[in-house]
């Protein structure tokens, strides 16, 4: 027995499913998690101390790879310094320098815990500021746990099958209106069906909860012209596209700016973080500047923005976004001709330094094409990955990502390990 297998029994009796976040367990796969012990660079190290490489990323923020050198110095100091103030900060007024400069769609920004706390407080100040209560959501779309948010969610809620969890009440459910992701038609439909009754919409630019999927050409300028006629507030979720594929985002690569952005993941350079922001005139609504009431005892903690703040400061140096998509395409690209070589017609999706092998042949633009993948295959060939050390997300419907720390080696390594596994998923 593993020292993960061992801690996992245990912490079953204490924890439900053993897990803190349902993502981590290995559902989907079949045993149990790798219990992580420590980290550094592209690597961690499970609790027997053997090293795999990380394509998870603590699922998006690690984009330094991690415990790097310069956000571990800086923690250390700001531990000294006091770990919690309830107070305002100069750290606070650095953090939103640094994203207002970086995202130009957004004027003023409020920082939060989570990429949840963003989303939930994002949807309520659109709702306060339009005065309208709907929403519209994205089949397969992943924007955290809030009650209006867990309906026709990816992510973790795919992977386990809960199409609407209960507990969700179904006053709350019923303001949630799900159009089909790249298709702006069944937007408009649901415009025509409710006028002056929507509040927002809410997207992820690229999805990541699916697996990554691309907006197709028009959809987000569809969407933003949509938006801007009906008077419905745009919301991209960013927590993860955020400073992810660009230095301003999905939002900066394709040139369409919504109205309100939630970030989260990269901006707590491993901390808990989240943040939402946009449109001064909508931003100001929020308490004490307005009546919408938000707050936080821990928010704008001050380690969590020091972590934060090396990070972005990291990924604004010139040229990074240029090293770290050179090893992507590297990446991606070996993926691809693994597949060519194996005459296989399964695809690789990547946006920068996300990507996602789906198990179909088919198209892969919205949450039902995704559906069809085939989970079985995708199960050995993720048993068969960890065997040769590389660790990916343990479900077929979630993102790699690559980091700066990712050497040529551990690239090549990748690809090696991912040819052989797939001929022993495909072998059957
Ligand atoms: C991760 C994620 C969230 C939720 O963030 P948490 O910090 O886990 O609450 C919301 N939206 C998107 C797009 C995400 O990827």
């Amino acid at each position: 027995m593993t020292r993960s297998e061992e801690l996992f029994q245990q912490a079953l009796h204490l924890i439900p499913g053993g897990v803190n976040s349902p993502v981590r367990a290995f559902q989907a796969v079949g045993g149990g998690p790798l219990f992580i012990s420590r980290a550094e660079g592209s690597k961690i190290y499970d609790a027997d101390g053997h090293p795999y490489i990380d394509y998870v990323g603590s699922w998006g923020p690690m984009i330094l790879g991690h415990a790097n050198h310069y956000v571990i110095a800086a923690l250390q100091k700001a531990c000294e310094r006091g770990t919690s103030f309830g107070a305002p900060t100069e750290l606070e007024l650095e953090m939103a320098l640094l994203i207002t400069k970086s995202v130009p769609s957004i004027e003023k920004v409020r920082m939060v815990n989570s990429g949840t706390e963003a989303t939930l407080s994002a949807i309520r100040l659109a709702r306060a500021f339009t005065k309208r209560d709907k929403i519209i959501k994205f089949e397969g779309c992943y924007h955290g746990h809030a009650d209006s948010f867990l309906i026709a969610a990816g992510s973790g809620v795919a992977t386990l099958g809960i199409p609407d969890s209960p507990g969700v009440p179904k006053a709350v459910a019923a303001d949630t209106l799900v159009a089909e992701y790249n298709n702006l038609e069944s937007v408009h439909e649901i415009a025509k069906k409710f006028p002056g009754e929507i509040a927002a919409l809410i997207i992820e630019p690229i999805a990541g909860n699916m697996g990554v999927v691309p907006p197709v050409p028009g959809f987000l300028e569809g969407l933003r012209e949509l938006c801007t006629r009906e008077g419905i507030v745009l919301i991209f979720d960013e927590v993860m596209t955020g400073f992810r594929v660009a230095l301003g985002g999905a939002q900066a690569l394709y040139g369409v700016h919504p109205d309100l952005t939630t970030l989260g993941k990269i901006i707590g350079g491993g901390m808990p973080v989240g943040a939402y922001g946009g449109r001064a005139d909508i931003m100001s609504l929020i308490a004490p500047e307005g009546p919408v009431y938000q707050a936080g005892t821990l928010s704008g903690n001050p380690l969590a923005m020091t972590a934060g703040i090396e990070t972005l400061k990291e990924i604004r140096k010139p040229g990074f976004y240029s090293a770290l998509e050179i090893k992507s395409a590297q990446l991606v690209e070996g993926m691809r001709e693994n597949l060519r070589a194996l005459n296989l017609k399964f695809q690789v999706a990547s946006v920068g330094s996300m990507f996602s092998l789906f198990f179909t042949e088919g198209p892969i633009t919205n949450w039902r094409e995704i559906n069809q993948c085939n989970r079985a295959l995708f199960s050995t060939y993720f048993r068969a990955m960890l065997e040769r050390d590389i660790y990916l997300a343990p479900s077929q419907f979630e993102a790699g990502f690559i980091s700066i720390a990712h050497t040529d080696e551990d690239i090549q390594k990748t690809i090696r390990a991912q040819r052989e596994a797939l001929v022993l998923a495909t072998r059957t």
